[in-house]
């Protein structure tokens, strides 16, 4: 029987309890699932950063800690965490990303706010936009999410250029990678989208520089995280007419503070951090499956790479 420990908000236990059990007994696995095992007995972990464990050394036969989120980064340096971390890949969270993503793809692609906001009953001469085809999209970060944003937004007809850390190769895609190839893919690029991780190497990766490098009148979506953006710059873009609109569901406060410049700007659209979220019943699959490997002593998946933060 594995002892395997619930650290998360009260209000998850709620959520999961249910779909984890029937997970475990689906998959045969003898599971303890509990929120109140002594730390030397526990096996794995299921964890956010927002439940009552931050100090990870009394778990010492602790196999691994298998995370409830795909962003890593309030974990990764926690010195106490010694044993293997996984983050979360799940099908239904991709899948409310990429309907996040196209979404406002096509909302700035096809200027929808016109028309949804100006019901004045004046009948204008139409504002044609390009088709998909001639509107370069380009995703920072194409790794579970940004590539699966890429396929959608690429059978939608877009063109779509990915950038990396590492050099990739992903059907349907322009891949480039490394500083080089940020240049290339930002050059003439209509809608970026960031789906990156925060990490060192990825703050303030769109700042006045990078920005520059885009279509004037470019859209900004940002699902990734807040620090990738460089907001006085990216505020700047916007007022001098470089971007077109930012649509940002992620900042370097959150909640963002009543007073933040972007709740005001016209065009600025904030969402609270909603783009995608864990599905409980998906999720509980996912790492199910990831302890059984580990039980097999097979290699998990999802590893998260310490060192480079995600
Ligand atoms: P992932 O599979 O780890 O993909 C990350 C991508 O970023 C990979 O392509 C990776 O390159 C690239 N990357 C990392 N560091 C880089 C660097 N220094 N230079 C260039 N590229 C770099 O992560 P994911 O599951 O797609 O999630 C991405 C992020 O989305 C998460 O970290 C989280 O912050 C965010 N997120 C937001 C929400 C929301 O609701 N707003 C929900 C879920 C996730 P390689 O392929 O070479 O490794």
């Amino acid at each position: 029987m594995l002892n395997i420990l619930f650290s998360a908000k009260p209000a998850a236990w709620d959520e999961y309890e249910k779909p984890l059990n029937a997970a475990f007994k689906a998959a045969g696995l003898q599971a303890n699932l509990s929120r109140d095992h002594a730390p030397e007995d526990v096996d794995y972990i299921i964890f956010t950063p927002s439940g009552p464990v931050k100090d990870f050394t009394p778990f010492t036969k602790t196999k691994a800690v298998m995370g409830l989120w795909a962003g890593v980064e309030t974990i990764v340096d926690n010195p106490t965490l010694t044993q293997p971390l996984c983050r979360l890949v799940d099908e239904s969270l991709t899948a409310g990303m990429v309907e996040w993503v196209t979404g406002h793809t096509l909302r700035h692609h096809l200027g929808m706010d016109l028309h949804i906001t100006r019901q004045d009953g004046v009948w204008r001469d139409t504002i044609v936009p390009p088709v998909a085809a001639n509107r370069p999209v380009t995703i920072l970060g194409i790794g579970a999410l940004g590539a699966a944003c890429g396929q959608a937004l690429h059978a939608l007809g877009f063109p779509v250029t990915g950038w990396s850390r590492s050099s990739k190769d992903i059907p349907n895609i322009r891949c480039l990678h490394g500083d080089e190839g940020l240049r290339e893919a930002l050059t003439g690029a209509q809608v970026v989208i960031l789906l990156l991780p925060q990490t060192p190497q990825t703050e303030n990766i769109l700042n006045s520089e990078t920005l520059s490098l885009t279509k004037k009148g470019s859209f900004v979506i940002n699902p990734g995280r807040g620090p990738l953006i460089d907001d006085a710059a990216l505020l700047a873009a916007i007022d001098s007419g470089q971007v077109a609109h930012g649509t940002l569901d992620v900042f370097r406060t959150e909640p963002l503070p009543q007073d933040d410049p972007y709740w005001a700007h016209p065009q600025v659209t904030v969402t609270p951090h909603i783009a995608s979220t864990t599905r409980p019943e998906t999720a509980a699959t996912v790492i199910t499956e990831n302890i059984q490997r580990g039980e097999a002593g097979k290699p998990f998946r999802y590893l998260v790479d310490r060192s480079l933060g995600y």
